[in-house]
């Protein structure tokens, strides 16, 4: 799994790092730090949930 994250268009909301169980990171303003790359196998449900629960869609899985 990759996960995709298009840091520019982040509003700070803070959902991905609170659904994720801090999979996705934050800096202390609450914009996500967490770049686009490969998902370890064992935090591949928590990518879903914090992909998932960003309301401005910065965040996407893409299943391999
Ligand atoms: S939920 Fe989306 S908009 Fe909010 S911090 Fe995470 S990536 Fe950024």
């Amino acid at each position: 799994m990759e996960v995709r994250v298009d840091n520019a268009k982040c509003q700070g909301h803070a959902q991905c790092a609170a659904m994720s169980d801090d999979f996705f990171e934050l800096d202390d303003l609450g914009f996500i730090v967490t770049i686009s790359g490969a998902v370890p196998v064992r935090s591949e449900d928590r990518a879903r949930l914090g992909a998932d629960a960003c309301p401005e869609r910065v965040v996407s899985v893409e299943e391999s």
